[in-house]
């Protein structure tokens, strides 16, 4: 059979491929896109947007509880799993259906199915063969899954959206982004979550004060903690599945069919026949330059499947600046210094630039500043809640510029946003102070800092 052509042919149409291949076609690039699940990736359809709509579940908890000191009367709410459940599916099927939509508007191709390489220049899916000037590779990452016996049993985020019915008890083995949204979020919504850590504390990598004062808010919160503790096998017994522990904990743990690993995602690149392209994989990820290219010059490749960033909206910055720069000669650049990010926990963690550590390793110790406040917000004075806000400056104490900015409380995400403007187009210290305040409200604390420590 002959192979059909094109300008760009993309494989995967999540978050990095969609926005290169609409790019791309805006461009006025013939662009074939390949996919094998529904439109959306791990983003739309696994992750970000089913994640997130959950939280918002989650919430309604603590807003029932808070509104009895604002004057209403106590509601008995009953949460309902399955409606929960349904309406995500719902939503994230219309979402995937406007992606579809808006490229069947752009005149953008979409085959569905497998795509593997069957030489440098060939894609095959299921039979049809694709050849293009040059080739995305956008496939995102999976779930790693370490062979513990009875690995079968557990879920990973994925089926999380999926569970038939919420667990009375669960165990997250994880400490990452993902074991610590869903331990936040299914406790919130009633489940007895026990978080099980290899290490000593949750959110490796983050400043260390995000990371005390969260953990000691979930517990606050009634998850329970295993720090320091392993899981060695998995059972299924009549009383649920089992657990057992070595390490600090060692006695066992009885959950309902809910233990979710999150231990780590890894590119999604097997089963794509690398080897007959002749593409180089460096540590289980493609290793790309600074124009997204591998080893092979007409192919490409973005997100999480490189060795890069796995957040979505840098593979949505790589899929546009990769379209920009080879469809019409732009230089668009990603910029990778001043990432933004949030943890949707509960509280919430927004943050942008270096912590404390990591800026004292790369200024020297004497050359940060630290600002710091950590205060109950306006909002749980009525509600009656013991919930502390945590705020935290890093600054260049020569330049003065602020080189990282860090919070726990709630909206962190929404404000460590905006503030990431600032801290992107360099702002200091100064530029903080010289804000006028936007009174009463969390985020006025940025501007108000004074002491250093
Ligand atoms: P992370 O890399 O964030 O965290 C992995 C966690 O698992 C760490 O706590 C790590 O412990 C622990 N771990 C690793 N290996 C083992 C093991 N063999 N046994 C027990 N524990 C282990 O991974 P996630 O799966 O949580 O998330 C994957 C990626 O998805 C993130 O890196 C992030 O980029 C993205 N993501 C982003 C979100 C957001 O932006 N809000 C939300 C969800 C995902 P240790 O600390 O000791 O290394």
């Amino acid at each position: 059979m002959a192979s059909e052509s094109c300008d760009l042919l993309v494989i995967g149409a999540g978050s990095g491929g969609l926005a290169a291949a609409k790019r791309a076609a805006g461009h006025g690039a013939k662009v074939i896109l390949i996919e094998e699940d529904l439109v959306g990736g791990t983003c739309v359809i696994r992750g970000c947007i089913p994640k997130k709509l959950m939280v918002y579940a989650s919430h309604f908890a603590h807003l029932y509880e808070d509104a009895v000191g604002y004057g209403w009367q106590k509601v008995e709410a009953r949460f309902d799993w399955q409606t929960l459940v349904s309406a995500v599916d719902r939503e994230i099927r219309r979402l995937s259906a406007l992606h579809v939509g808006l490229l069947e508007n752009m005149g953008i191709r979409l085959v569905y199915g497998h795509a593997g390489f069957i030489d440098p220049r060939t894609v095959e899916v299921d039979g049809r063969k694709f050849t293009a000037t040059k080739i995305l590779i956008a496939v995102g990452s999976e779930a790693v899954l370490p062979p513990t016996p009875g690995i079968e049993y557990v879920a990973t985020s994925r089926r999380m959206f999926k569970l038939p019915e919420q667990p009375d008890r669960l165990a997250v083995i994880g400490g990452g982004y993902i074991g610590v949204e869903f331990a936040c979020l299914m406790n919130s919504l009633g489940s007895q979550v026990t978080q099980i850590l290899r290490g000593d504390a949750i959110l490796r990598g983050f400043d260390e004060d995000i990371r005390l004062h969260l953990q000691q808010s979930m517990a606050n919160h009634g998850i329970a903690f295993c720090p320091d503790t392993e899981v060695e096998k998995i059972e299924k017994t009549a009383a649920g599945l089992s657990l057992s522990l070595a390490g600090a904990r060692s006695s066992g743990l009885t959950v309902d069919a809910g233990v979710l690993f999150a231990v780590g995602r890894a590119p999604n690149i097997g089963g794509l026949g690398l080897d007959n392209a002749g593409v180089e994989i460096v540590k289980g990820a493609l290793a790309v330059d600074e124009r997204a290219r591998t080893n092979q010059p007409h192919i490409y490749a973005v997100g999480d499947c490189t060795n890069r960033v796995m957040l979505t909206p840098v593979a949505i910055a790589e899929g546009r600046a990769f379209a920009d720069r080879e469809f019409a000669n732009l230089p668009t650049r990603v910029n990778y210094n001043t990432i933004p990010t949030a943890v949707f926990s509960q509280p919430e963690v927004g943050t942008v630039g270096l912590s404390e550590a990591e800026a004292k390793r790369q200024l020297g110790e004497a050359s940060v500043t630290v600002y710091r406040a950590r205060f109950r917000s306006l909002y749980y004075n009525l509600a009656g809640r013991d919930e502390r806000t945590w705020i935290k400056l890093v600054v260049d104490r020569q330049s003065d510029r602020v080189v990282g900015v860090h919070m726990v409380g709630k909206d962190a995400a929404e404000i460590i946003q905006s503030v990431a403007i600032a801290v992107t187009m360099g702002a200091t210290k100064r530029d903080f102070d010289a804000t006028m305040a936007l009174h009463p409200t969390t985020a006025e604390e940025f501007v108000t800092l004074m002491s250093s420590s």
